[in-house]
């Protein structure tokens, strides 16, 4: 009896588990050329991603970008203006010991006044933009805190662990959908980089 308890749960978590590997690789990735020609229902989007602390400017930018990162629907993200930030956009966690991440908090901060370094483009290289930022945040949401830091002082001290960390956190953004944002931006990939990635990942 217990064996054949035993047997069948097997078979169920097999199907299980074998159904959730079909579905993650054939799931479609969402890919939109040109969002400009693409209306978005923003304020649907709104009531599953809640944007009262982004600034009204962003707003916008930070729906679409957020579809393309669900693991990271039930953490909180803002944006943050901050003076003294050393580069002019930037995303992070903040680290707390007493809590998991699950529940961790990120921000993307901006550094004051260069607002229009973001504003300034049409609103494809936006997207591509806070998708990048946005990939660093999936990228710490699978790291423990202790990880984290660990992370933050390799990328601090060597140059050779950022660049490569920059160049992943771009493929990854072609990975998701949003390669094609990418493109009218150029921030570590080469274009003649990004088509091949692209093609690499199906569009
Ligand atoms: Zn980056």
């Amino acid at each position: 009896m217990k064996l054949t308890k035993l047997i069948f749960g097997l078979i169920v978590f097999n199907l299980v588990f074998v159904t959730s590997l079909y579905c993650q690789t054939t799931k479609k990735i969402k890919i939109i050329k040109d969002f400009t020609e693409r209306p978005v229902n923003y304020d649907s989007l709104e009531k599953i991603y809640p944007t009262r602390h982004i600034d009204e400017r962003f707003r916008n930018v930070f729906l679409v970008v957020r579809q393309y990162f669900p693991e990271l629907t039930n953490n909180t993200i803002d944006l943050k203006f901050k003076c003294n930030s050393s580069r002019t956009i930037s995303a992070k966690p903040r680290v707390n010991f007493f809590r998991g991440k699950s529940v961790r908090k990120y921000f993307i901060v901006i550094k004051s006044g260069s607002d229009d370094y973001v504003l300034e483009n049409e609103l494809n290289a936006q997207i591509g933009l806070i998708g990048h930022e946005f990939s660093h945040l999936a990228d710490y949401s699978s790291k423990t805190n202790l990880s984290l830091m660990i992370f933050g002082i390799r990328y601090g001290l060597s140059k050779q662990f950022r660049i490569k960390t920059e160049r992943n956190t771009d493929i990854e953004v072609i990975r998701r959908g949003l390669g094609w944002q990418l493109k009218s931006l150029h921030l570590y990939l080469k274009s003649s980089e990004i088509d091949e990635k692209m093609k690499e990942f199906g569009y």
